[in-house]
Formats: C-alpha cells, structure tokens, sequence
C-alpha cells in the first residue's frame, strides 16, 4: 500500500510550494487507494508555533487536502529517535564521538592549511569502548568511506554521491537530543512511508537519510524530489515575486479547487490538459508526470483557470466558496438569497469570487440605488424620459427574455435610437454602475415590480 506525508515545519506561514508538495502527496495517495499522513516537524522548539502548526492545518483544510491519521509531532518522539541511536551504537553502525567543538575546529583548520578535506573525521570511529573516557559524546553515524550512495530518485533519475564527501553525520546530540536526520529517518520508517514526494532542496539530505537506512537495514522509501517553484523572472519564488502563502490566494478569492488544478499543473502535466477536475486529476497523476525542471507562477494562468472552475460551479459550491472568502477576512456575511438567483448569469464573466460578487452588485444592492460618476451621466433628462416612456411597456409585458428584448428592441426602433441608447438608462438605473451583466439578465433577476421600481427611480 501506498503512505506519503507531508513534514512541514511549522514556522509561519503555508508557502505556496509546500501545498504543490501536500497536494501532490495527496494526490499520489488517493490515486493508488493509499495514506496521505501529516507531521509536524516542530523539534525547532524556538521557531514552531502552536499558531504556525494552525496556520497549517487551515491552509490543507481550506485546500480540501484531507491527511490520514493523526498528527505527528516529530518533538513527541524523541525518545524514539534516541533510542534508535543507541541501538545503532549496539548495532556498530554508530559510535561515540567525544570530539570537542574546539578540536573539531581545530582539525578543520589543519586539513584547510594542508590542502585536504575539511570534512571532520573523527578519531573516534575506532576506538573500542573500553578505551572511552566518561564524558559527554555524540552519536555519530559510522558512515561508508568508499563507494558512492545513490538516490534512484522518480524524478531526477540516478543521483550519485560520494561517500568521502558526506561525513559521519551526528545522529544524537550529547545532551541526548536527536539530530534533524536521524528524526526524519525514523519518523518515515516507523509510519511507513512508502514515497517521499518533496522540494529538490532536499536531495542532498536524502544522500545522508539514505546512509540511516542503510545502517538500520530498513528499506529507502521511493524518493521523488520535486523541482522548486521559481517566479516568472526564473528565480527560486520569493516575496518579491508576489504572494507566497496559501491563504494569500485564498484571500485574493479563488476557489479552492481552482488553485488545486493550478497547483497540480505547477511542475506535473498530464498532455495537454490545463482545465480539470479533482477526480481526473486523481486518476492521472504520476509521479513520471513531473517535470525535471523548475516552474514558474503565473498568475495569469491562474486567474483563467479560475475562470473556468467558477463557470463550471454549482451556486452552492460558489455560495460556500464565498462565505468562507467573506469568513476569513471578516467581511460582513454574503446574502444568499438575494445571490443566489444572480450567480447564474454572473459566474462565467468572473475569474474571482470578489470579481464575481462585484459583477452581481446589482441584486445585492437596494433601492435607492447609488450611482457611480460614470453611471450617473446615463441618467440626463432625455433619458430619464425614456425609462419613463417604457415603464408602461414593461408594465404589461411577459416577464420573458424574449418579451423584453421586444419592448425595448421596439422603443428604440420606434425613436430612432440604437439599442444602447436605451441600455445605458437602464443599467444605470438597474445597478449605478456601467459594467454590468446584460440588461436582460438583471430585469429577469430583479423580476418585474424590483425592476419598475428601480426605473422609477432614476426617471424621477
Ligand atoms: N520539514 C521539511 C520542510 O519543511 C520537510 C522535510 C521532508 O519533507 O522530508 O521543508
């Protein structure tokens, strides 16, 4: 069975590309009927916030990236870790190292003066316990010298390290705490993970968590380090380059599901497809779908797709999407009743939820309608006679699409008019702004007595 995880270490915000990293865990995950676990990498005890862990969990709830399991919290199990090092030691994969960071400094300088590595190689590694003074030691891995370890990585294929250049890592640290490397290993072994799906900023410490695997016998997860995402200049993504944590794009208000295609597009493709759903998107994904090289964020992209999920939503799902958009920045509580019957005519001109709210001000708003400068010259005495010409028409008219393109089609043939002389009048009068929905389209939202009302108003 397939388990992935995601491994955040909770010290701010949810970066962007650590949901591409959680979505594509997920999606690894729900394709092979598998686990997609959680852990917190809070051992930084300084840095992790119990906000920041929060910041987290809202940002995959928000995102619908549902884990398995409980959460783990990697400082819980340090007792663990350390006592995977002991039995490393018992093992002799691991020794105790009494080196002083003096002597280790002073070694380093001695290799750097005679030209050779200034990797520490402890004096150490060879000698017998009995020998061992009674002082305060680190663990350290005993680490092969020759050879090479190599990462069968998914997606950057055979990646070749030298053993003399990777050191004999510190596993336990003398006050007994455990090293990064040594929790990683255990942690992922012990919750059988079976893909480590994550930034290629981490191939160089699968060398090292690899050379931990190895010496406890216990078999390498399959890895799949994923190229960062950079911004459109083709640099590694940063705040210059605009928002970089999920609940900015959140705020920004596009739907989740949006930012999921977005994401998954974001260094995977599966042929040409740019528009598509969780469950095709579940179906397809592999990890030989991801690119080797970096992806770049653009916003525009993100913005069409947008587009494309809010036209294809269904007005609960925009309802929803909106009362949590509105929830999260504290704004005051979206309508529902008078949106509702507006979404259907709104949704496929907006690329956001506010874009999409914007466009549907007309039916949110009440009479007496506030006019915005442009809209307001559409309101002159010449047209105010028309509105007031046509309100006996749209009295006794069929409440039909076709019935009132009739009566204003007919006013305006009947004066001479084109159709957007009328048309203006009338949305400013229907909404105070110029950038509407079609005229139509609102009266047959609005309903006729909402409709002659607003008209009546402006033609006074
Ligand atoms: N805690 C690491 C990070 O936040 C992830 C480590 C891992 O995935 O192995 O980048």
């Amino acid at each position: 069975p397939v388990v992935t995880r995601i491994a955040p270490s909770p010290t701010g915000t949810m970066h962007i590309g650590t949901a591409r990293t959680a979505l594509f865990n997920w999606l690894f995950a729900r394709r092979h009927g598998g686990q997609f676990l959680l852990r917190i990498e809070d051992t930084d005890r300084a840095r992790s916030t119990e906000q920041a862990t929060q910041t987290i969990l809202n940002g995959l709830t928000w995102l619908g990236l549902d884990h398995d399991g409980d959460i783990v919290s990697q400082a819980d199990r340090a007792d663990r870790h350390a006592q995977v090092a002991h039995q490393m030691l018992a093992e002799g994969s691991a020794y105790k190292c009494f080196s002083t960071q003096e002597e280790i400094e002073a070694f380093r300088e001695e290799a750097r003066a005679a030209g050779r590595s200034t990797l520490f190689q402890s004096p150490w590694r060879d000698v017998p316990a009995i020998d061992h003074p009674d002082a305060p030691a680190v663990i350290r891995l005993r680490a092969p010298r020759d050879g090479t370890t190599v990462i069968r990585d998914a997606v950057q294929g055979d990646v070749t390290f030298r053993n003399d250049q990777l050191d004999d890592m510190v596993l336990l640290r003398s006050d007994g705490t455990p090293t990064y490397m040594l929790a990683v290993v255990v942690d992922d072994h012990d919750m059988g993970i079976t893909h480590v799906i994550r930034g290629d900023d981490h191939l160089n410490n699968a060398a090292r968590q690899a050379q931990i695997f190895d010496a406890m016998d216990w078999a390498q997860p399959v890895w799949a380090h994923i190229p960062l995402i950079h911004g459109a200049d083709g640099k590694k993504l940063s705040k210059r380059h605009g928002a970089t944590g999920v609940e900015e794009y959140a705020e920004m208000g596009f739907p989740a599901r949006a930012l999921r295609n977005y994401l998954a597009r974001l260094g995977w493709s599966h042929g040409d497809d740019e528009f598509f759903t969780d469950a095709q998107a579940i179906e397809w994904f592999d990890l030989g779908g991801i690119g080797r090289a970096p992806a770049r964020l653009d916003l525009k992209k993100l913005e069409n797709l947008s587009g494309q999920h809010l036209s294809t939503m269904s007005d609960d799902d925009i309802l929803s999407a909106l009362h949590d958009w509105s929830d999260r920045a504290g704004r005051a509580p979206i309508d529902a009743t008078r949106l509702r019957p507006a979404i259907a005519i709104v949704k496929d001109a907006s690329r956001t939820l506010p874009q999409l709210l914007d466009r549907a001000h007309f039916a949110l708003t009440s009479r007496p309608i506030t006019q915005d400068d442009k809209s307001a010259k559409a309101l002159d005495t010449v047209s105010r006679g028309i509105l007031r010409e046509l309100t006996p028409h749209l009295q006794n008219a069929s409440w039909s699409r076709d019935a009132l393109e009739g009566v204003v089609g007919d006013l305006a043939q009947s004066k001479g008019l084109g159709l957007g002389k009328l048309a203006a009048p009338l949305r400013a009068a229907l909404a105070g702004r110029t950038a509407t929905p079609s005229v139509f389209d609102m009266m047959l939202v609005l309903g006729r007595d909402e409709t002659l009302a607003r008209l009546q108003d402006a033609a006074n």
